[in-house]
């Protein structure tokens, strides 16, 4: 983390923008540090953790760590067809709406001269309708790449690297991706032979529990466990210093608030703002960090019917959740982590701050090069491709789905008529969030996105934004009352 934590408790996280903290004068936001033209990138935030919908993992081998797609387009298509041939069809239907969110712009797209364009793969199509399905050996040839398509060696994918710790979950694009995993969150959440957690079981029960109800218990595991490792960092970089060790009977609160601290950052909108840890450790003590936990947990509680907006969990599913997560990585001297109710806080902080992490497959494009091709080379290639194309039906345009937690997104305040927007451009290909201007800002402007969909009218806009816990006053919304 290179982020520069400011004496007046604002945050530099890129030199082009600021993160002011909330007070009388400006609430929380993010601020232009430099001017911005129209359409210029203001910002590519590396999030801070996040999980590909378990429904998506067959249909997309992506590295584990940035998501980027790996191996092969022959890989990509054949494990997913061997796969579907196994049986192992976890698309029957859409897990979770939110699955199907981005789906409209696709519905409404134009049809295109691209065969069997009905309905886009976004939310993942029904099994064998409309498909033909290949021959046994001809889709393992393809998945143990015995088997190599025209024109694959230009969508060429990086190889794919094993887990360190051993595990068949995780794979990588670079050796670079698996350390950073490993040292972030992997090493307590693998369930490999080399994992670190307390119990392998457990976790991979705690797993099992997540994609059976809902995977961003599997986004809640990872920031308790990047606070852990990172606490864990921490504790031996100031033990160093002082030379020899020491052991401490209770929780250094100032430490667990420093680990904490990449994840307080989002920690924005609604009750967690009292959670907002001090900029300066040193200054912080025992008591204010302790009474501003009991704050959250209290506030938590009274706000605990409204907290059930409609992807919240059951608390039951929460509880049972923590418990298991409890068994796998449980530390003593990060013990407050595991309480109910900053669980539970986590998990609501993902419910709205949730970001869609979306990551266009090599594969689709392929078969859009291949359909692009002229008319005198396309029949030829087209005897091998068709029959693939059509074993795999609309789920050839099939996108890496996942939801991720990007700290400085979320920390930008909304507007019906913001000045910039989410957008990922055809360069951006892996879970990075890209933020682009809509219109020229200023330095010392505030960056604005939209929450929601802000071509609604007003009372369907205050009602969605009711959700994050404030009525809007932006311009647009003053000029409507
Ligand atoms: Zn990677
Ligand atoms: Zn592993
Ligand atoms: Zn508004």
């Amino acid at each position: 983390m290179c982020n520069e934590f400011r004496k007046d408790g604002s945050v530099v996280l890129v030199r082009s923008l600021k993160v002011n903290p909330k007070d009388i004068l400006r609430p929380k936001g993010v601020y232009a540090e430099t001017d911005f033209k129209e359409e210029q990138l203001v910002l590519k935030d590396q999030m801070l953790a996040g999980a590909q919908h378990s429904s998506n993992k067959v249909d997309c081998l992506v590295c584990s760590y940035c998501f980027c797609f790996i191996g092969s387009i022959e890989l990509q298509i054949g494990r997913k067809l061997y796969l579907e041939q196994l049986g192992v069809s976890p698309h029957d239907e859409c897990r979770m709406q939110k699955d199907c969110y981005n789906s409209d712009a696709s519905v409404e797209e134009d049809d295109s001269d691209v065969e069997d364009q009905q309905a886009s793969g976004e939310c993942s199509s029904s099994p064998s309708k409309d498909k033909i399905s290949l021959p046994k050996d001809v889709v393992e040839s393809l998945f143990n790449g015995e088997m190599q398509l025209p024109y694959s060696e230009k969508f060429s994918l990086p190889p794919i690297v094993s887990c360190p710790g051993g595990c068949k979950e995780n794979y990588y694009c670079s050796k670079s991706c698996a350390e950073a995993d490993w040292e972030s969150f992997h090493s307590l959440l693998c369930t490999g032979e080399g994992s670190k957690s307390l119990s392998s079981k457990a976790l991979q029960k705690f797993i099992e529990h997540a994609n059976d109800t809902n995977d961003i218990f599997l986004l809640a595991a990872k920031v308790i466990s990047f606070t852990i490792l990172r606490h864990k960092k921490l504790k031996e970089s100031r033990h160093e210093g002082k030379g020899k060790q020491v052991i401490s009977e209770s929780i250094d609160f100032s430490l667990l608030g420093e680990a904490w601290k990449p994840v307080s950052m989002g920690y924005k909108r609604r009750w967690w703002d009292c959670i907002a840890l001090p900029a300066d450790v040193d200054g912080s003590d025992e008591a204010s960090f302790r009474m501003q936990m009991k704050e959250l947990a209290l506030t938590v509680i009274l706000l605990g019917p409204d907290v059930t907006c409609l992807r919240f969990p059951p608390s039951l599913q929460s509880a049972e959740s923590l418990q298991l997560l409890k068994e796998a990585i449980f530390d003593e001297e990060c013990q407050p982590l595991f309480s109910l109710e900053i669980y539970g806080n986590i998990i609501g902080m993902f419910e709205l701050n949730n970001l869609d992490l979306v990551v266009e497959s090599p594969v689709e494009d392929y078969f859009l090069y291949i359909d692009d091709l002229p008319l005198s080379e396309k029949g030829e290639v087209e005897q091998t491709t068709k029959p693939i194309l059509d074993a795999l039906g609309d789920d050839y345009s099939i996108c890496c789905q996942g939801t991720a937690f990007f700290p400085l997104q979320s920390c930008m305040n909304h507007s019906c008529r913001p000045n910039a927007k989410a957008f990922k451009r055809e360069e951006d290909r892996d879970g990075q969030a890209t933020i682009i201007a809509l219109q020229p800002i200023a330095k010392g402007e505030e960056i604005t996105i939209s929450y929601i969909d802000e071509d609604l009218p007003f009372e369907e806009r205050q009602a969605l934004l009711a959700d994050y816990g404030f009525r809007c006053g932006c311009s647009k919304c003053l000029e409507e009352t």
